[in-house]
């Protein structure tokens, strides 16, 4: 007999998002100078609908909660959520501009990049039907590209209604203890580990943050991730070894799959494997939430990376 598909992973996400504007240069402009640029992309980002759309293409069902301008970047935002299959009634549209990051990539790879949070400055608390959205969810994603106000609130809201909380500390920044001890796992990148820890080996980091939080998961790019949880020994997930086209939302789609996997009820050990496939899959691929594999895509890739790592 086929067993029975796992029921869907309830997922609800508060956070950002953004409209990447990125224009290629052979050499960034200095004060006072105007170069030509060679190409120009926009790119619907923000940390909060990046993994929202990871999330939602893994097989969740997501709700993102958030703010979009009233402009045509809005728009389009919304329409990738929706397009992905996102619930997008907790995503408000504000009078302002929609929050964009301005981002100038010279031929040397370097860039230098303007954030302008626009609408996200107003998801500072919770409003409306959020309260019951996230009650809803099994687990909340969180990071910190919106006010830490609204923040917390979420993190609070969940903490009440028995909700597991995901935080990706981005950018890096001080955590108030509230937001700690609200937050069931905390999924830094190896700078951010070292930010938030004061060390850099990121065996070390993540032990250190146990004392705040029960688990961690330090994500460490080509060299995978390394798990750790109070009363065990930290645990390296090796990354399927790919050609990396473009790493921008490795991060967020690892988070993605594996808030979807934990929601199924898969075993750590299984939720971290599959996570680092869709992850794998989107850095050999092109763009942000354009990159994101589908849940077929990443069962079928699970073998091959079993195979590329020797696991
Ligand atoms: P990062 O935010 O760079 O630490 O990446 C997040 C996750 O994406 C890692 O834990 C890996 O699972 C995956 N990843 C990032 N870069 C690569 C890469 N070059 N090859 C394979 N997987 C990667």
């Amino acid at each position: 007999m086929t067993p029975a598909p796992p029921a869907r992973a309830a997922v609800a996400v508060l956070g950002s998002a953004n409209m990447d504007l990125v224009a290629y240069v052979p050499t960034a402009p200095r004060r006072g100078e105007t170069v030509t640029g060679t190409a120009f992309h926009t790119v619907p980002g923000g940390k909060g609908a990046n993994q929202a759309v990871a999330a939602a293409r893994a097989g969740g069902a997501v709700t993102m909660i958030g703010a979009v301008g009233a402009d045509a970047f809005g728009t389009r935002l919304r329409t990738v959520l929706t397009d992905a299959g996102v619930d997008t009634d907790g995503l408000r549209t504000t009078g302002g501009a929609s929050g964009t990051a301005h981002i100038v990539v010279d031929d040397a790879g370097g860039n230098s990049i303007v954030v302008v949070p626009g609408a996200n400055a107003a998801v500072d608390a919770l409003t409306g039907g959020d309260e019951a959205r996230i009650a809803a969810a099994g687990t909340l994603l969180l990071q910190l590209e919106t006010p830490l106000p609204g923040v917390l609130a979420g993190a609070r809201t969940a903490r009440a209604h028995g909700v597991r909380v995901v935080l990706t500390p981005a950018p890096a920044r001080q955590l108030p203890d509230e937001l700690l001890a609200a937050t069931d796992l905390l999924v830094p990148n190896e700078h951010e580990a070292a930010a938030l820890s004061g060390t850099s080996d990121p065996e070390r980091a993540a032990v250190a943050l146990l004392s705040a939080v029960p688990e961690v998961v330090v994500t460490l790019g080509a060299a995978g991730c390394l798990y750790a949880a109070r009363g065990a020994d930290p645990v390296r997930v090796p990354a399927p070894r790919v050609r990396a086209a473009d790493t921008t939302a490795a991060g967020d789609t690892f988070v993605g799959a594996l808030a979807v996997a934990r929601g199924e009820g898969r075993p750590m050990a299984a939720a971290l494997a599959w996570a680092s496939a869709a992850a794998a899959l989107s850095v050999r691929r092109e763009g942000a939430s354009a990159s994101m594999p589908y849940r077929r895509e990443i069962d079928a890739y699970l073998d091959t990376y079993a195979a590329d790592t020797g696991t």
